[in-house]
């Protein structure tokens, strides 16, 4: 059993506390490997941005849990290096599916864990949600749940269709279950293609589609029934143009990708959204560099030289978001 208070970590109970109080949204960005964490690290350091850090059961498969938990440990101490004083890095569960999974990350150091029931029926939802929250609180591990389905593709998790979280149940689920957090469904959804062109329409001007907006009344009823309860958005990537069009132009194929716009995220970071979820956009990012690289220098085969722009991309991509979409900059000194 390894706490992670030892690891210099913390939950999220008091990050969404004041990002409630403060109208702003905590970044929770996924990572898999050591150039995406170094990059969420400095962007942090350097904005002062507490941040959640996302592993998901894919990034287990891949990077393997041992050295990913202590890759968090040691991005701890990268971020005082770096000269942030008090690092706020919660080190969180992307879509845990089983009440073990959960258990397994709370026993090895994780400070926060997401019960991912949304798939099952309500009472089911609620019944291992529960059952992960009672487990969870006794180490004051912080649990997320989710309401709802989001469309989309994740790691494992694939959903054609997406249904809207129901307003009318989330009292009833907040309070049976006991979980710090909810995620809900108003329509962002998971992966680089969140909308299908016959849902969006398109701009005359570039042809680029324009997606449909987001669901803010089902928000509203929500947050008039859990004031002040923290609320999260999965699959919040804004899909930037620019980077599809790298790739695109540099051998790449990623036709009619398309996310969800960044004045809408901005808007819901200000109301009861308190946790972002960013993934997709740092792929985004990663891959343009890449393929740039390899394109304009073809005789290139050291990855230093490629993934060193590509973290320099992906530090570029999160300050972004820290500073002009979530608000979370000098909220963590
Ligand atoms: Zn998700």
């Amino acid at each position: 059993m390894v706490n992670y208070k030892d690891l210099g970590l913390v939950n999220t109970r008091e990050m969404f506390a004041k990002a409630v109080d403060g109208g702003y949204a905590i970044p929770a960005f996924n990572f898999n490997n050591m150039e995406q964490l170094q990059a969420i690290i400095k962007a942090c350091a350097e904005t002062k941005s507490p941040v959640i850090l996302q592993v998901s059961s894919g990034a287990r498969k891949y990077a393997n849990q041992t050295l990913l938990r202590y890759m968090a440990e040691g991005a701890v101490e990268y971020a005082k290096e770096l000269g942030w004083e008090h690092p706020q890095i919660c080190l969180h569960l992307d879509h845990g599916d089983t009440f073990e999974l959960c258990k397994s990350c709370v026993d090895f150091g994780f400070s926060s864990v997401m019960i991912d029931g949304s798939s099952l029926p309500y009472e089911e939802n609620i019944a291992l949600t529960k059952k992960v929250v009672e487990y969870a609180h006794q180490f004051d591990v912080t649990v997320e749940a989710e309401l709802g389905v989001l469309a989309g593709v994740e790691d494992d998790v694939v959903a054609e269709e997406s249904h809207y979280t129901k307003p009318e149940e989330v009292i009833d689920f907040a309070t049976r279950t006991g979980c710090d957090s909810l995620a809900i469904s108003i329509g962002t959804s998971h992966g680089a293609y969140k909308f299908k062109p016959e849902q969006c329409t398109r701009d005359p001007k570039t042809g680029k589609l324009v997606p449909p907006p987001l669901a803010f009344d089902v928000l509203e009823e929500v947050e008039k029934k859990l004031p002040g309860f923290p609320i999260v958005l999965h699959g919040s990537s804004s899909v930037p143009q620019e980077y599809v069009d790298i790739i695109n132009t540099h051998g790449g194929n990623l036709p009619d990708a398309v996310g969800i716009p960044e004045d809408q995220l901005r808007k819901a970071a200000k109301s009861a959204v308190c946790k972002i979820n960013i993934d997709s956009d740092s792929r985004l990012a990663f891959t343009a560099a890449v393929r740039k690289v390899l394109a304009e220098k073809p005789g290139e085969f050291d990855p230093r030289k490629y993934c060193g722009p590509a973290r320099d991309e992906m530090t570029k991509l999160y300050k972004h978001k820290i500073i002009e979409v979530l608000g979370s900059d000098g909220k963590a000194e």
